[in-house]
């Protein structure tokens, strides 16, 4: 079965936690403050689309509302052949696994990817998230020349621990009142690519319906890098 990079992250943290979403998502419970958080992250995400100016949107919709994924994939396609300067939310799937890239910037005969994230600093699984979208576009044609992540630029809050590396490649921009940090993360994304390509296969097959749900007890895997939302659930049993 296909997998978007969400199932990935996931499936990295805990494979019971996809294989739930996949077949038990009635037992998910997402708490107030982490919807408000997710919300927020996506208001944040589409402010930052016009980071670099003038760019075309992939985004497609059916009429019921609900998202088109092959008109997005076929817009992403043409977009491409006709060398469109900056896309937002292009699509990309290859045997069925899906991402949409939050922006690709062309850079020469290629394109630098960013994926935007409404947080203050680096974290390891955006730079995976980023190394998953990476091994996709290299599998559709596209040549990715860099990767880069477009966090928050303004100043964290006071006792905000920040636990990144330093990275000797970043920018910052202003945009609509807002300053963005873009931090270059190609080496780390390389090195997710590779992970990506390795268990992109494996981690599928846990959505099938003939899949067993894996026997994982609850450790500190439920609570990183985030609280599972199937909490309750592995608690109880
Ligand atoms: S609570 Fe823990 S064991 Fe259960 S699905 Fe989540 S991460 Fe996996």
């Amino acid at each position: 079965m296909p997998i978007s990079k969400t199932d990935f992250i996931r499936g990295l943290q805990c494979e019971k936690m996809l294989w739930l979403d996949a077949h038990a998502p009635e037992y998910k419970i997402i708490p107030p403050e982490v919807q408000a958080k997710l919300d927020a992250g996506n208001e944040f995400g589409d402010n930052a689309m016009g980071i670099f100016g003038e760019y075309t949107e992939m985004t497609s919709f059916h009429e019921d509302g609900r998202l088109y994924f092959s008109a997005m994939i076929e817009k992403t396609k043409a977009c491409l052949e006709e060398g469109t300067p900056v896309l937002c939310e292009a699509s990309f799937t290859w045997y069925g696994n899906f991402c949409a890239a939050d922006i690709l910037k062309k850079e020469g005969e290629g394109y630098v990817l960013y994926e935007v994230k409404n947080a203050y600093s680096v974290r390891k699984e955006f730079v995976t998230d980023l190394g998953f979208q990476r091994f996709l576009l290299r599998k559709c044609g596209v040549k990715v020349t860099a990767c880069k992540l477009i966090l928050r630029g303004d100043t964290p809050p006071e006792g905000y621990a920040c636990q990144e590396e330093a990275f000797s490649q970043e920018e910052f921009l202003e945009h609509n009142g807002f300053t963005y940090r873009i931090v270059d993360v190609t080496k780390g994304a390389r090195e997710a690519d590779k992970l990506a390509s390795d268990r992109i296969f494996e981690l599928g097959k846990l959505k099938r319906k003939d899949m067993p749900m894996p026997d994982i007890s609850p450790d500190e895997h439920c609570l990183t890098p985030y609280r599972c939302w199937y909490y309750d659930f592995c608690h109880k049993e």
